[in-house]
């Protein structure tokens, strides 16, 4: 506030002339202006007329507060010397401090306000705005947080003056620090009290650091202790839990950290044991903490513990000197599973090696072992049971060699007899290094067989097998076998003296053996009747090349049929070759399953046999004719009436039969002679001949001049209508016969009967029949024929 006093308002002359000249320049041109309206006339001279007297008012005002300034100008002075005075004795304390009237001037400051770092200070008038003391503050360069942007920082800076939210802490150069409190004044005003508190702020990041360096080691601890992997309590002198790692959190998870962290190890064993934890404290909870609680503090030494979740830890427990229990938790399960699992591998190894030594016992060879250094190290009750005179307990840990020199010594092995030495060496030196079997002869006459291997620990297994048996058998087996031999080529040569064809098949029908003779038989199918085919390729073979005359054109057939045949129990057939010749196949199932055929020629037999039939045929034929007809005679009728009679009988037929008789053939002879009665008995014969018309029906001559008709299958009125056509056909003929009494011509009498064959009948009662009727024609006046009536 530097105004001089005494002195009108700066303002006041400038105001004062402008507002008069100008009020009565207006109110002249409005009254001499023509160019205005007489309405804007009068207001312009108004305006003139005001401004004038605005300039004499304002005048007098000016001359009053100049008189009012000058004694305010004098109070001013002393409040300036109070001020100076008062700045004076604030420049003592050790804090900045300034007052800001209520227009934001600063109206009293002391050193320390005006220095903004020790050693700068800023040139401060009072009544400079807050604002501009702020800004020169700036401007010094010394306000950290001002450097780099003043403006945003100075505006800053006033938004929190205007309305102050609580200290301010502001960076100077040098790292130093003020504490800036503003406090508003009743009736306005602000007082601003600036302190250094360097040192404070200094001590205050020393803490914090060390506060960080703190947590950062406590964190890394943590992070230490719960990467070990080994489970960590802490308990404090009261024994309480005040740390847990997560090891050991996971181990216990019945009891969750948040909850354990404070609690004593007592209550945290009162929580295990409402969990059920440990197993073996159930039942008897009380006296189990006791026993544990007892122990607290006094273990002896780790103790293993096996956890819910299946682990096996090893507890060590012990007391820091300031009293705490530190108790690490040791995960050993997999020591604990390895050492149960040497102890099973110990327990399986000797489970195997007693198996293995009754194995070695319960074999059927004897054993023994010698070791690297050759000596005898284990050996089975075979051994000694094979070598009765041997001690084996005795020779145990010997070498093999002294134990060979005493069996030589023993004249056990008669092989060496007379060179023991040279035996003995040949036998060491082959010692476990044979592939190949040593068969040994003893003296009692057993055969041995020694096998001896070397194992990859270079040592020696033998075993030793009594082969006397085999032996014995293999010999004899040989002895059988050409027993075999010799059997086998007598069978061939008794075989091939055969004068037939032989072949044997086995069980699968193959051919084991055959002769010269069988294959000789069949030279089309020889290349196929080796030793090894089949009955069926052989069969084949011929068949498909036309061995077999019955086989062409259906070989197939044949060839089914064939060896159906070839496989029954017993079977015999006579097969026809196309080149003519017979062969008798015969065939027997032997006991083994195989089969034994024998073929033989029959070629001349069967010619033979066929002559043979032929003239036994014609034999028939002849013995059943009748000499002086030549038709059928009374024997042919019988034979053929017995066979008609059960044909007919069999399918239902009637049977008929004629009987005639030539009338009154004796005149006919005497007038004729007898040679014209045999001619007389062919005519007639002939025409009953002639009366047949299927093959079934016999005319025959029944005895002298009688004849008959054998008719199956043809009924009483039909053989009525053959009777009538012979008695027709003998008038036409009309054979003259002058001598009779019933006509000048030949003349028949005929007797007709029909039946229909039943079984428990003869066939004799039919001819009967026919011969009554016969009889009556005959009483009847013959020339006729009558039909068999029966008697009532
Ligand atoms: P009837 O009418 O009663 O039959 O009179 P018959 O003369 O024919 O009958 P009888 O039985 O008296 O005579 C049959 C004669 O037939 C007697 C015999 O000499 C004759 N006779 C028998 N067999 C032959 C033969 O083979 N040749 C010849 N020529 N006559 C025969
Ligand atoms: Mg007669
Ligand atoms: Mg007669």
């Amino acid at each position: 506030m530097n105004s001089s006093p005494h002195r009108e308002h700066p303002l006041a002359l400038p105001v004062v002339a402008l507002c008069g000249t100008g009020g009565l320049g207006l109110l002249v041109w409005a009254l001499a202006s023509q160019a205005l309206e007489p309405t804007a006339r009068t207001a312009v001279a108004a305006a003139g007329l005001g401004l004038g007297v605005m300039a004499v008012l304002w005048w007098r005002l000016s001359q009053q507060a100049a008189a009012l300034h000058a004694a305010a100008s004098t109070a001013q002075h002393e409040a300036q010397r109070a001020t100076t005075q008062l700045s004076a004795t604030l420049n003592i304390l050790p804090d900045g401090l300034a007052i800001y009237d209520a227009e934001d001037r600063l109206v009293l400051c002391n050193a320390q306000y005006r220095e903004v770092v020790a050693g700068t200070t800023m040139p401060v008038e009072y009544g400079m705005r807050f604002e501009d003391v702020l800004r020169q503050a700036a401007d010094s360069g010394e306000i950290t947080a001002a450097q780099q942007d003043t403006e945003t920082w100075l505006a800053g800076r006033m938004a929190r003056h205007r309305s102050p939210a609580g200290p301010e802490v502001q960076e100077v150069r040098g790292d130093r620090w003020m504490h800036i409190t503003e406090r508003h004044l009743e009736g306005g005003g602000v007082v601003v009290l600036r302190s250094d508190i360097t040192d404070t702020v200094h001590k205050e990041r020393a803490l914090k650091q060390a506060l960080d360096d703190a947590g950062r080691a406590e964190r890394r601890l943590r992070e230490a202790v719960d990467a070990m992997p080994a489970g960590l309590d802490i308990y404090d002198e009261h024994d309480r839990l005040v740390l847990c790692n997560s090891f050991m959190a996971n181990l216990r998870p019945h009891l969750p950290v948040h909850t354990s962290l404070g609690k004593t190890y007592e209550e945290l064993l009162h929580e295990g044991l409402k969990h059920g934890i440990p197993e073996e404290a159930r039942g008897q909870e009380a006296l189990w903490l006791a026993h544990e609680m007892a122990l607290r503090g006094h273990r002896p030494g780790p103790e293993v513990r096996h956890y819910p979740n299946g682990a096996w830890m090893h507890m060590h427990e012990s007391r820091t000197p300031s009293g705490m229990t530190v108790v690490v938790r040791l995960d050993i399960s997999d020591l604990i599973e390895q050492r149960q699992k040497v102890e099973e591998a110990r327990q399986e190894s000797q489970r195997i090696r007693q198996l293995l030594e009754r194995a070695v016992e319960a074999l059927p060879v004897s054993i023994e072992i010698f070791d690297e250094q050759d000596r005898l190290v284990l050996y089975n009750q075979q051994l000694s049971r094979m070598y009765p005179h041997m001690d084996y307990a005795e020779h145990l840990g010997k070498h093999f060699a002294d134990i060979l020199r005493h069996s030589v010594k023993q004249g056990l092995v008669p092989s060496a007899h007379g060179r023991e030495e040279a035996w003995i060496a040949e036998r060491l030196s082959e010692h476990g290094s044979r592939t190949s079997n040593l068969v040994q002869r003893l003296a009692d006459g057993r055969w041995i067989n020694i096998y001896e291997t070397r194992t990859p620990e270079n040592y020696v297994v033998a075993v030793r097998l009594d082969i006397t048996d085999l032996i014995e058998q293999r010999q004899a087996l040989e002895a059988a076998q050409d027993a075999a031999q010799q059997a086998r080529q007598l069978l061939q040569d008794a075989v091939e003296s055969l004068p037939e064809g032989f072949a044997l098949f086995d069980a699968d029908d193959k051919l084991v053996v055959c002769n010269g003779q069988y294959r000789r038989l069949y030279p089309i199918s020889a290349p196929m009747i080796v030793p090894g085919s089949t009955f069926e390729q052989i069969a084949r073979y011929g068949a498909e090349r036309g061995q077999y005359l019955d086989a062409v054109g259906n070989e197939e057939q044949w060839l089914a049929q064939r060896v159906a045949d070839h496989h029954a129990a017993q079977h015999s057939v006579l097969q026809r070759l196309t080149d003519g010749r017979w062969v008798q196949a015969d065939e027997r199932r032997t006991p083994q399953g195989g089969i034994a055929g024998v073929r033989t020629d029959v070629t001349q037999l069967v010619r033979k046999e066929q002559e043979l039939a032929a003239a036994n045929a014609q034999l028939a034929l002849l013995s059943t004719t009748d000499g002086v007809t030549g038709i059928g005679n009374r024997r042919r009728f019988d034979e053929r009436l017995a066979t008609e009679w059960l044909r007919c009988g069999r399918h239902l037929m009637p049977l008929s039969v004629i009987l005639i008789d030539i009338d009154h053939f004796k005149l006919y002879n005497d007038h004729y002679g007898h040679l014209a009665g045999d001619e007389c008995l062919r005519r007639v014969a002939q025409l009953l001949q002639s009366m047949t018309r299927r093959a079934d029906e016999v005319a025959a001559r029944y005895g002298g001049e009688e004849f008959v008709l054998l008719l199956p299958d043809v009924t009483l009125a039909d053989a009525v209508v053959v009777a009538q056509r012979c008695m027709d056909n003998l008038r036409d003929a009309a054979l003259p016969h002058p001598r009779s009494p019933t006509a000048p011509v030949l003349t028949l009498s005929m007797g007709i009967a029909s039946v229909m064959p039943r079984a428990g009948t003869g066939s004799d009662t039919l001819v009967q029949a026919a011969d009554a009727a016969l009889y009556r024609a005959k009483n009847g006046g013959r020339n006729r024929f009558e039909v068999f009536e029966p008697a009532d």
